[in-house]
């Protein structure tokens, strides 16, 4: 059966609530009759309120031992390893969610023959072009920016929140990002809780990798109380990523990581959607910077600074921080101290490109916000240009959230109209943010031992890099996620 085949079947099923559309279990199946039984018990499981882990542990085989559950994937081409040449007629073989082996041709040893009776789907990508799934390393899963969020702000409670952007996470992940880093959050316990549903199977989402509040100075960008009545919102705090002089970045550091961040995230210099009257130069402190990336470091864990003027870039890197998010002011001191320091930059050029085309429309933005926008917006291409040609580290990073949530992958044509060739675009969201996240044994190529994400588009990206804006198969951990628009 065809991919298009499997999808016109999924289409005339009636419709079921998003959780148990986690899989898709009407690919071709090896063995029909005892495969079909066991597939039905699974999604019975699934439909059972108390059972929504179901899918987490495969059902126990009669001996009562858990059976393997594989994933045969065929792939008329794959781009196992982005920057290698892509390969025809390959199955990758998927085992209980990690990749076992790559084998030539669409043939081969039945895995059904093992001691342990197993599943098997078999996915049919054999008209397809199939690569890693996409990591977008800048994204903000418990928002969509527009003229209504500061009052949304006030009113949404946690869990409404909780909700919707379990929605927004959905559609990170049908667009093809298996994985996202999430740079900060008004609701720390929201994308945390989120990022842990996700993991436990609770949640149809990508991998999440979290920030919780981003440190910033009072009143600085990730301060979301600028202009409101502060006896209504409270005070803020170093708890709230709210944090001024080195002891309260300290605590506010330590507080995220005490909450459950992965990362930590710091606002040094001013931004463009934040309320503040005050540029986009330097806020926070050398000072601050340095107590904030010493903390998290002594946590093991890694710091990512949202930095637009070069002073916040620069006196950023010189602190020790892992990445650098925007980068549009970045000159030649910049790129020295990127490339001495293997500092990571995150350029987010749809965020760019979006605050500009945003800006014109009238209210959309407050009035200094509208300005920062049109500030910021004919830095972009240059910073990127100068950024790559000079060899530092670029990680794909969209800030999403800005962007409508499954736009991500516009992202990829910008990159190459800044300087890149799709492949090392394709490269800067697989093998170069694995490396950012110190996921690169876990994720970014597909190899024996990586999660099984896989992603599949109609035509070649390496040719026309706007493919990936039609992903047409996504596959996390072996499970081939249902896309609510088919491409
Ligand atoms: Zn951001």
């Amino acid at each position: 059966m065809s991919v298009s085949g499997a999808c016109r079947i999924l289409l005339q099923l009636p419709p079921r609530s998003p959780d148990v559309l986690h899989f898709e279990h009407h690919t071709k199946m090896k063995k029909p009759a005892t495969t079909a039984i066991r597939l039905l018990l699974s999604c019975l499981a699934c439909l059972t309120p108390l059972s929504t882990r179901a899918f987490a542990a495969p059902p126990a085989s009669p001996a009562g031992l858990p059976a393997n559950r594989y994933t045969l994937v065929r792939c008329g081409t794959l781009l196992a390893v982005p920057g290698q040449p892509a390969k025809t007629t390959q199955t990758v073989v998927i085992k209980n969610g990690t990749i076992e082996s790559i084998r030539d041709g669409f043939d081969g040893p039945d895995v059904s023959a093992e001691k342990v009776a197993p599943i098997v789907e078999e996915v049919d990508l054999r008209d397809r072009f199939v690569l890693p799934g996409l990591i977008d390393c800048h994204v903000h899963l418990t928002m969509e920016f527009d003229s209504t969020l500061r009052m949304r702000d006030m009113t949404e409670s946690d869990a409404y929140v909780a909700l919707h952007a379990a929605a927004y996470a959905r559609k990170d992940l049908e667009a093809g990002f298996t994985t996202v880093r999430d740079l900060g959050s008004g609701r720390a316990t929201v994308i945390l809780g989120l990022r842990d549903a996700i993991r436990d199977g609770y949640v149809v989402g990508p991998r999440v990798v979290a920030a919780g509040h981003a440190i910033s100075i009072t009143g600085g960008h990730g301060d979301g109380t600028i202009g409101l009545r502060q006896e209504l919102v409270g005070p803020q705090t170093p708890e709230l990523g709210i944090a001024d002089g080195p002891d309260e970045c300290m605590k506010a550091v330590r507080y995220q990581i005490k909450l459950g961040a992965d990362w930590i995230k710091v606002t040094a210099t001013g931004g463009v959607l934040s309320a503040a009257k005050a540029g986009l130069a330097q806020q926070e402190f050398d000072e601050e910077l340095v107590a904030i990336v010493k903390t998290a470091h002594s946590l093991q864990r890694k710091v990512a600074a949202h930095a637009h003027g070069t002073d916040g870039i620069n006196a950023a890197i010189k602190a020790g921080v892992d990445s650098i998010e925007h980068g549009t002011y970045l000159d030649d001191s910049s790129i020295e101290l990127f490339k001495g320091r293997n500092c990571f930059h995150v350029p987010t050029l749809l965020a760019i490109a979006t605050v500009v085309t945003n800006a014109e429309r009238p209210g959309f933005y407050l009035p200094q916000v509208a300005e920062k926008a049109r500030m910021v917006g004919p830095m972009a291409m240059e910073m990127f240009r100068k950024s790559h040609e000079a060899g530092v580290k670029i990680a794909f990073g969209t800030d999403t959230g800005v962007s409508p949530h499954g736009e991500n992958a516009r992202e990829f044509a910008l990159m190459v109209k800044g300087g890149m060739t799709p492949t090392e675009a394709i490269h800067a969201a697989t093998v170069v943010a694995a490396e950012l996240l110190g996921l690169e044994n876990e994720i970014g190529t597909i190899e024996a031992g990586k999660a099984g994400d896989l992603i599949a588009v109609n035509g070649d990206p390496t040719k026309d890099v706007t493919e990936l804006e039609r992903v047409s198969c996504v596959i996390k951990g072996g499970n081939r996620i249902v896309l609510a628009t088919p491409n």
